[in-house]
């Protein structure tokens, strides 16, 4: 007799991608950056632990809100912080979509927003990308009609590619939010800058960030909500009383302010993107071109899956993954997988040791 849920009891449950805890390994297989976050951070870091850690959190996380707001030229009442981007999924899930609602998706894309409509118990509904990573907006839109809640990360994953703003506008639900996942948002080449919050629609998107990637803080767990004030106000009510902790809060205020960090690794990394593809293209592989810290790619021969395995033989982590049923509406043959390698930029020195092992294992076919 099991003593879950059903519905628990049938998840499959969302798998992370691997974290060997050992040194030694080249790790470009969950794009976290390869570079340190800010000196400021970890002195922001020391000083909150040698402060007032017996007592809790400030629950609304004031002094972060307040400079994000000034980022972004908002009021703090704009922004919700939160335990990663993750729990900001958690949050959006919980607030808006009920058993009945529909929670809808691309697909291939961020596996985890199916996993949470389980677990919430909501029906739930992939929109099947086009080969070329774009939307079918006629043949999704009744779906899209119908969604409580439409989650989008642009970039996507495990794509890179990114969509234009009049694509995203034009895909609000009439009834809902339209979520627009920016976890990858700072390595496009024009970064929005909160545009669709002030458009029409403005009012039904929820703008999700997160620090595990351009701030480089994946250990920290620090992500962060911007919406209208009313959107904000309701989810505030869902999240957990006190759900980010007093050093994540100063170390994520400290790395906010210093945009130039930042930036300088963004730029680091963006070069180093374009080597990447580059040299993907010359081994004979097919590149996305990527608007995000990693790159999403196919061979035309050689298995993806023995490309990977080959690679972790080597200490080099990359993330094989495989969408079944992946085919669009658009295709007759609705049962075609899609499958890959998702490749994160990391470090000069890293994609070379990558490129070296890789074509080896090209030139051994
Ligand atoms: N959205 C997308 C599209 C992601 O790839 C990730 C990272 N796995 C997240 C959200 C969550 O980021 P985190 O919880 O590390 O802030």
């Amino acid at each position: 007799m099991s003593l879950f849920r059903p519905d628990v009891e049938a998840l499959q449950g969302y798998v992370p991608g691997e974290q060997p805890q050992e040194s030694g390994w080249v790790k470009l297989n969950t794009n976290e950056n390869p570079y340190p976050p800010s000196p400021r951070v970890v002195s922001a870091i020391q000083q909150a632990a040698e402060g007032r850690l017996n007592v809790y959190p400030d629950p609304l996380g004031r002094g972060f809100c307040q400079a994000a707001a000034e980022l972004f030229n908002l009021d703090p009442d704009w922004i919700l912080p939160a335990n990663g981007s993750d729990e900001n999924l958690t949050i959006l899930v919980r607030s808006f979509a009920d058993k009945n609602d529909l929670i809808a998706y691309p697909y291939p894309s961020y596996i985890l927003y199916e996993t949470l409509s389980e677990i919430q118990g909501t029906r739930h509904a992939r929109l099947r990308l086009e080969p070329d990573w774009s939307w079918n907006i006629k043949i999704n839109r009744p779906l899209i009609e119908q969604a409580k809640l439409l989650f989008v990360p642009n970039p996507n994953s495990p794509s890179g590619n990114h969509w234009d703003r009049e694509v995203i506008q034009s895909i609000v639900p009439p009834n809902g939010v339209l979520v627009h996942d920016e976890a990858y948002g700072d390595f496009v080449d024009e970064p929005h800058k909160l545009e669709l919050l002030h458009s029409e629609v403005g009012k039904q998107i929820v703008v999700t960030r997160t620090f595990s990637k351009s701030y480089s803080l994946a250990g920290l767990r620090f992500g962060f909500c911007v919406a209208h004030p009313d959107l904000i106000a309701g989810m505030r009510k869902v999240k957990d009383s006190y759900n980010c902790n007093t050093l994540g809060l100063a170390a994520a205020e400290a790395a906010i302010r210093d945009q130039a960090w930042m930036l300088e690794n963004r730029a680091k990394i963006l070069a180093t993107r374009t080597r990447l593809s580059e040299s993907l293209k010359s081994l004979g592989f097919d590149p996305v071109p990527s608007q995000a810290n990693f790159v999403w790619t196919t061979h035309p021969t050689i298995s993806h899956r023995e490309i990977y395995e080959q690679l972790k033989g080597r200490k080099i982590l990359v993330r094989y993954m495989n969408f079944p049923n992946a085919a669009p509406e658009s295709t007759t043959n609705r049962t075609g997988a899609v499958d890959g390698l998702r490749i994160t930029v990391g470090t000069d020195k890293q994609v070379d040791a990558f490129l070296e092992a890789l074509s080896e294992i090209v030139a051994a076919g």
